[in-house]
């Protein structure tokens, strides 16, 4: 069997119960090395064998899925954050199926959400935002026509992107093209929860010069969003006036 893990952000307590006992449990543990804290494979029996596949290919990686199931081990793929987010775990998945190898999936705390924790954010604001576009700037990985950054921008939503941290210059042109204005907020979190997180908080139109300034070209998330900053509506959900299925509203005044 195949668990297919997500690691989380980085800090090495912030991978899932479940995800952590899988790793306990391995024989073997192909793990993305670029991402992944190394910590938490101090956690795999001193018998088990690792292997990163940042020097794998697709290839390499199914064929030790392969023999360990040829001789009935447990395999963790562990992957950064949550699989299902640029995790490029459908391809293995696909080729497992094919040779009938049952796997799951154990869900992992998205680095989008280690970022938010440390700007102390919420995407969702009532009133400024209620929709969060999860996205990255076109480089090498193609993004489908529609899916431009211009064409995002129209929607003024919580923008976070992925793997566009060498791309900032593109971001902020296309983002701007696309209606954004240029005193947007903008946050960058590099290196979400690990001990070398660095925050930069921003507005779009500086945040080419900032990254440059601050050095960082990978492993960040740049967020763009008047839910980083301004005026918001309280919730209604909680406010006294609002009946819920749990809670009965009190009439203003009262
Ligand atoms: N599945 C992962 C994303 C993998 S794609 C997740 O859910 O987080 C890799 C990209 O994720 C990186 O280029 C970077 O944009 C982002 N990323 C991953 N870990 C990060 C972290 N700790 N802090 C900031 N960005 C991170």
């Amino acid at each position: 069997m195949v668990h297919f893990v997500g690691a989380g952000p980085g800090a090495k307590d912030l991978i899932t119960v479940r995800g952590l006992s899988y790793i306990r449990e391995a024989d073997v543990i192909i793990y993305a090395g670029s991402l992944v804290n190394p910590e938490l494979l101090k956690e795999a029996k001193s018998q088990c064998s690792i292997y990163d596949s940042a020097y794998m290919t697709l290839e390499e990686v199914l064929d030790v899925m392969y023999a360990a199931e040829a001789e009935g081990l447990m395999t963790v793929r562990l992957h950064t954050g949550d699989p299902s987010i640029y995790g490029a775990i459908r391809e293995q998945m696909d080729e497992l199926s094919k040779k009938g190898i049952s796997y799951d999936v154990c869900p992992g705390v998205s680095s989008m959400s280690g970022a938010a924790a440390s700007l102390r954010a919420e995407y969702t604001l009532p009133e400024v935002s209620q929709s969060i576009i999860i996205t990255r700037a076109e480089g090498r990985t193609k993004v489908p026509s529609g899916e431009e950054l211009s064409k995002m921008a129209a929607h003024h939503a919580t923008m976070i992107l992925f793997l566009s941290s060498g791309l900032a210059k593109k971001v902020k042109e296309d983002l701007m093209a696309g209606g954004y204005e240029p005193d947007t907020p903008t946050a960058v979190v590099y290196k979400a929860t690990w001990q070398e997180e660095k925050i930069i908080r921003t507005v779009l139109e500086r945040l080419p010069e900032e990254m440059e300034r601050e050095g960082i070209h990978k492993t960040a998330l740049i967020i763009v969003g008047n839910v980083l900053d301004g005026a918001y509506e309280k919730s209604k959900l909680y406010d006294k006036t609002f009946t819920t299925e749990f809670r009965k509203g009190k009439e203003e005044g009262i």
